[in-house]
C-alpha cells in the first residue's frame, strides 16, 4: 500500500521490505512518539534540533519561542527533514554482524508554515497540549495574548514521507545458529511512573482522572507479572 508516493528521496534502498509508504503507518508511528528531530541546514551546516510534536490530521504541529532559531527557520519556508523513531527492542544475534534494533521510525520531507490565525493558533495550541496527556488542555489556564505572542506554532504537511520498520527475531545464518552465544530480543517498552506533585500542588489534591487513565494505559507490570 502506498499512500504516499515513492519519491527518490524516500525511498528505502536498505532493507526495502521494510520501508512502508502508507498513510496509516506513518500516522501510527508519529502518534506513539512524542519527540521529532528536525534537521534543517544554515549556511551550508547541517542542525538537528529535538522537539515535542503532534499530528493534526495530516500534519505535523511543532512549536516553540517565537524568538527561536529553529520556529523562526521553519516559518520562513525553509527545507525540512523530519524524523520520529520508537524503539522496540534490542535485538540479540549470535555474530556481532546481526546484532540490531526493532524499531518503527518515519522520515518527512516538507516545508512549515506559521499558523498566526488567533483561533487556528488556539486550537493547534489544544492539540500540542493534549499530546502530552489528553484532556490536558480543559483543565489548565489557557495561553494570555503575552504568552501567545511569545510562542510560535508552525504546521508541516505530512506529504512526502517514508517509514521503516523492523520487527522480530535476530536474523543469524543457519551456519552461526549452532554458536554458544545467546539469541533473542530484549523488548524495550515506554512507561510512565507514578505522577510526582510540583512542590507548590496541593499535597493533597488527588491526581486528576485524565493523568491517572494515561498512566494507567502506560504503567509497569507489578513485579513478576
Ligand atoms: C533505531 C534505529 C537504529 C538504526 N541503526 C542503524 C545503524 O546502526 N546502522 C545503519 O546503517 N542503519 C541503522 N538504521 C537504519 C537507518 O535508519 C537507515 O534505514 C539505513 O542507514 C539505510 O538507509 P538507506 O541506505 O536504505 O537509505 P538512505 O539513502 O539513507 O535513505 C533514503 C530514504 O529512505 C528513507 N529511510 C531510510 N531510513 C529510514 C528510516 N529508518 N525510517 C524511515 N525512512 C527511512 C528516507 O526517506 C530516506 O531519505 C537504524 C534505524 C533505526 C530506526
Amino acid at each position: 500500500m502506498s499512500d504516499f508516493p515513492v519519491t527518490d528521496r524516500t525511498r528505502v534502498r536498505r532493507l526495502p521490505d521494510r520501508g512502508k509508504y502508507d498513510a496509516d503507518t506513518v500516522h501510527r508511528i508519529i502518534d506513539a512518539v512524542f519527540v521529532s528531530h528536525v534537521g534543517f541546514t544554515i549556511d551550508e551546516r547541517p542542525f538537528v534540533i529535538p522537539v515535542l510534536h503532534a499530528r493534526d490530521g495530516d500534519r505535523l504541529l511543532l512549536h516553540g519561542a517565537s524568538s527561536s532559531r529553529l520556529l523562526r527557520h521553519i516559518a520562513a519556508g525553509n527545507p525540512l527533514c523530519v524524523c520520529i523513531t520508537a524503539i522496540d527492542g534490542l535485538v540479540l544475534a549470535k555474530t556481532a554482524f546481526n546484532q540490531s534494533m526493532n524499531y518503527r521510525s518515519v522520515v518527512i520531507f516538507g516545508q512549515g508554515a506559521l499558523i498566526d490565525d488567533a483561533e487556528e493558533k488556539l486550537r493547534a495550541l489544544a492539540i500540542l497540549t493534549n499530546r502530552l496527556v489528553p484532556g490536558q488542555w480543559d483543565h489548565v489556564r489557557h495561553p494570555n495574548p503575552q504568552e501567545l505572542k511569545a510562542t510560535s506554532i508552525v504546521a508541516v504537511p505530512i506529504t512526502e514521507a517514508s517509514a521503516k520498520v523492523r520487527s522480530g527475531p535476530p536474523k543469524d545464518d543457519a551456519e552461526d545458529q549452532g554458536f554458544p552465544a545467546w539469541a533473542g530480543v530484549v523488548p524495550i517498552t515506554q512507561l510512565l511512573g507514578a505522577p510526582v506533585p510540583a512542590a507548590y500542588t496541593d499535597v493533597a489534591a488527588t491526581v486528576p482522572d485524565h493523568i491517572r487513565a494515561v498512566v494507567a494505559s502506560h504503567a509497569a507490570p507489578p513485579p513478576g507479572a
